[in-house]
């Protein structure tokens, strides 16, 4: 009986979201918990499947962009609620293979697909459409320059990647395509977004990435997926369906998220017959502060600022790193540094507000008894020679080790002088070289760091 209950629970939460705290939440959480069972019954042959935990239906015209890696809004996902995104297919080889890979879990997914590939593979579209996947689009032609393009040309872009993939899908692609939009590269600009929101077309960025589109292995993609999903508990993944990498970790991804208790969730565009899950405007908000901790006495920011400036720091390119490994990229089209504008807290926002910083420990103030002594000695011998027992020269000797090695004899002859001058030119060198020494190490590190990210 429990377990029937668990399953309908189950299935209803499958649609729906609550806020945190609220006993619907709680209720929707012990379901899950319940009956994972029940899900995985709902994919035929596969008992233990990872499954699709919910429907997310979200507007468009409500939230024009989301994505934390970019935007002050994201998915209002429960903490581990998972959304994947795939970008820049069909491309046959790759794609089918993903394909069957999230049919043998029973996972849906979101398909981010480029107009030129789908006029290469229309039927790769269809098979994203026929599996129950969410299709957006993702340009034409893929340009790593929407960021510094003029509108007229961003406009064609976008719209020939609509139409592109539309033609694929044939009569009911109004119905099966969703007004969901990816930049190439992130590459945000202002006037591309506003030109999205007139068309009622939603911005995704993404909240955590696993770089698969570099040179790197298999091992290391599945590596810095989980490791950043475990960091966020909890968002959209940003992957590719075009690299034999992404490929062959797709399947310990999805064998990690289930053994890791996280949930997919299928996100579909809201339309005259399918209104948008029910959600509050501070679980679209990055980063909401939970209800039990302290930091919720804090003054609120006002709304006003957010919608002011709804842009977060882009990502920097070199995060990127398109340019030397992405199958669209063109040498001409390398662009610069990304526009970055920052959220503008006012005064208001942070007056009055009570902060108590932790005082720090008296020990943080003791001088060790032997450090202390130290120090006495060494002003005593410099300012008080005699009263130390030192004569004036032993004291300056001492104190001053860098003069000893000035010659005490200065005047020896224009032989000595030259040679003591090439002797000070090498050991000046030396020092110009150890003193570079840090910075070099410091450029070293940033390109060892660069290469990491
Ligand atoms: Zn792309």
């Amino acid at each position: 009986m429990g377990c029937v209950t668990a399953r309908v629970l189950a299935r209803f939460c499958r649609t729906r979201s609550y806020p945190k705290g609220s006993w619907a939440t709680a209720a929707c959480l012990v379901a899950c918990l319940v009956a994972p069972a029940a899900l995985a019954s709902e994919c035929p042959g596969h008992p233990n499947a990872l499954g699709t935990s919910r429907t997310l239906v979200v507007d468009p015209k409500e939230h024009r962009r989301i994505g934390a890696m970019q935007y002050a809004e994201t998915l209002p996902l429960a903490d581990h609620e998972v959304v994947l995104t795939f970008d820049d297919g069909p491309l046959p080889r790759y794609s089918n293979q993903i394909l069957e890979i999230l049919a043998s879990q029973c996972v849906k997914a979101t398909f981010f697909t480029i107009g030129r590939m789908a006029q290469s593979s229309p039927e790769g579209v269809r098979k994203l459409r026929d599996a129950g996947h969410t299709i957006g689009t993702h340009t034409q032609n893929h340009p790593l320059s929407m960021n510094r393009m003029g509108i007229e040309r961003a406009r064609q872009e976008i719209d020939q990647g609509i139409a592109s993939v539309k033609a694929a899908l044939g009569d009911d692609a109004d119905k099966s395509l969703a007004p969901f939009f990816r930049i190439p590269g992130l590459l945000r600009a202002d006037n591309v977004e506003d030109y999205l929101a007139e068309q009622g077309i939603q911005v995704w960025s993404t909240d955590f990435l696993a770089d698969d589109w570099h040179h790197i292995s298999s091992s290391r993609v599945y590596e810095l997926a989980i490791r950043r999903l475990e960091a966020n508990g909890k968002g959209i993944l940003l992957l590719h369906d075009i690299h034999a990498r992404t490929v062959a970790a797709l399947p310990r991804i999805l064998d990690a998220l289930k053994a890791r208790g996280y949930r997919i969730v299928h996100v579909v565009a809201a339309s005259r017959d399918l209104p948008p899950t029910p959600s509050e405007s501070r679980q679209w908000r990055l980063h909401p502060p939970p209800e039990n901790v302290a930091i919720t006495r804090w003054p609120e920011i006002p709304n006003l600022v957010l919608a002011a400036n709804p842009e977060l720091p882009a990502p920097s390119l070199s995060d990127f790193d398109w340019l030397d490994s992405h199958p669209m990229a063109k040498a001409d089209e390398r662009s610069g540094p990304l526009k970055v504008r920052f959220p503008q807290v006012t005064e208001a926002a942070i007056e009055n507000t009570a902060i108590t910083l932790p005082v720090p420990a008296q020990a943080v103030f003791q001088i060790p008894e032997g450090l202390r002594r130290a120090m006495s000695d060494m002003e005593l011998r410099w300012h008080h020679p005699e009263k130390a027992g030192l004569s004036a020269h032993e004291a300056r000797t001492k104190s001053a080790p860098a003069r000893a090695s000035v010659p005490r004899h200065p005047a020896r002859g224009k032989a000595h002088l030259a040679k003591q001058r090439g002797r000070d030119v090498r050991s000046t060198a030396k020092v110009v070289g150890r003193a570079s020494a840090p910075a070099a190490s410091s450029r070293r590190y940033q390109q060892v760091k660069r290469r990491n990210v």
